[in-house]
């Protein structure tokens, strides 16, 4: 008769990848009794959690849970019974045990009042060391050996870890590889069964072919409140010029319809209206004053309101000629159109798409094709905007991994 009770080694866990997804999973199991070994390649933990923290750390948000799940696209239903079993309050809460009360931002979003990830990260690795939780850094992960051993490469050489009681990877995406995550798990995975869907650029900069003089004279400078649209979805924030084309916030949170749209072979134009404020009748009448000997320039930054890198924009997008008329001069500022030919690169993004498939894990994020090997965090094939919804997904799947991890250990079911 073959038995349904995993065979589980008695050894300690072990979480591979030490971001946010796989410091939870670790405390998470440690508060179950489990022993644990959190491996990292990087000579220290969370450098990615710490990027995210310098420019204030967005660790959730605060919108009701269902407007917060559609944020995840095709993504929130699979999301669901993880964010319903950790939400934004529980993440909440949990940051306050630690001494890091939490704030909500005018636009609703989370973060810890001292606005840094840094005391946060100080105060969770005390907790976890005194949980017992030992860290073995510059060990980076290779694969698993035909006995279940995890084998990691270390500045000594190759080491072989007899198998642990479960594994947790928690391995991150792509972007920032400097940082740790260079998605280099894939081949590894590959090589496992599970066939991860392609890792791609998300929250990222958009390219646009601009002329050398606008690039020369404008990288660098905010497109200050203005708004987005690309097919039918419009965004109102902050633009950066780039040398390559756009970034900042709104850029950010169009892009992954621009990707998917490019990668369709499908063209791709942003609709920039640079005084969401006006509208289009306002405008025109301020544009039909007399002009009187001031120069287009002039004319344009005091009846428009533009700064200069706007007065560009229009120039840029109609090459140099702009309309005459005041009706079809405000419609332009209403909506200059520019082109996108492609998305920046993975290693810059914010974040990133793609990864082990849903359909690849079992509902206690454990891969069918390895009994005992669990995943959890950007890894994982979802994808969300800022505004905190990618770090809440990452330690709602942990905290899943890590009760999956603990359940399965002890041949139950989840729980
Ligand atoms: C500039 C920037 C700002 C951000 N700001 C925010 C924000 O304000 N709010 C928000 O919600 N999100 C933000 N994010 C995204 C957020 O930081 C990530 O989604 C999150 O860190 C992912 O967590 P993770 O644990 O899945 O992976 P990671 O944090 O990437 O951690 C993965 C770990 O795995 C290790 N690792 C990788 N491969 C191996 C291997 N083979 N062997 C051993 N170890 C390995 C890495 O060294 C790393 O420590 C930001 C990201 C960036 C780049």
């Amino acid at each position: 008769m073959i038995s349904s009770t995993p065979r589980a080694a008695p050894g300690p866990f072990a979480v591979i990848g030490a971001g946010p997804a796989g410091l939870l999973a670790a405390e998470t199991l440690a508060a179950r009794g489990g022993e644990v070994v959190v491996y990292d390649r990087m000579p220290s933990v969370g450098r990615k959690f710490l990027l995210a923290g310098r420019g204030g750390l967005n660790l959730t948000h605060s919108e009701a849970l269902d407007l917060f799940l559609t944020r995840y696209g095709s993504g929130a239903e699979r999301l669901r019974p993880y964010l319903d079993r950790f939400p934004p309050e529980a993440l909440r809460a949990w940051a306050a045990d630690l001494g890091q009360e939490t704030m909500v931002g005018s636009s609703g979003r989370v973060f810890p009042v001292g606005w840094k990830a840094s005391p946060l990260l100080r105060a969770w690795l005390r907790r976890l060391d005194g949980a017992g939780i030992r860290l073995a850094l510059r060990h980076r992960w290779t694969g698993i050996g035909p006995d279940g051993a995890l084998r990691f490469e270390t500045p000594d050489g190759p080491v072989e870890v007899p198998p642990p009681a479960a594994t947790i990877l928690a391995l991150g995406g792509a972007s920032w590889p400097r940082l740790g995550s260079d998605g280099a798990w894939v081949p590894v995975l590959e090589g496992l069964g599970p066939r991860p869907n392609a890792l791609r650029p998300a929250n990222c900069s958009l390219l646009v072919p601009w002329t050398d003089h606008f690039a020369g004279r404008f990288a660098g400078e905010p497109l200050k409140r203005v708004a987005v649209t690309f097919a039918g979805e419009r965004r109102l924030g902050e633009a950066v010029v780039s040398r390559a084309g756009v970034e900042g916030g709104v850029v950010y949170a169009l892009s992954s319809p621009v990707r998917d749209a490019l990668a369709r072979g499908e063209e791709a134009s942003l609709s920039i209206d640079l005084r969401p404020d006006r509208s289009v009748a306002d405008l025109a009448a301020a544009l039909a004053r007399p002009r009187g000997r001031q120069s287009g320039s002039t004319f344009l930054r005091k009846a428009a309101h533009l700064a200069p890198v706007g007065i560009g924009l229009l120039h840029e997008a109609t090459g140099t000629v702009l309309p005459t008329g005041p009706q079809s001069l405000a419609q332009l500022i209403k909506a200059v159109p520019v082109r996108v030919v492609g998305t920046g690169g993975l290693d810059r993004a914010i974040s990133t798409a793609g990864g082990i498939r849903f359909e690849d894990l079992d509902e206690r994020l454990m891969l069918r094709a390895r009994p005992g090997l669990f995943a959890a965090g950007e890894m994982l094939d979802w994808e969300a905007p800022t505004g905190g919804y990618l770090l809440q997904a990452c330690f709602a799947t942990g905290v899943a991994a890590a009760e999956g991890a603990w359940a399965w250990s002890r041949g139950g079911a989840a729980g």
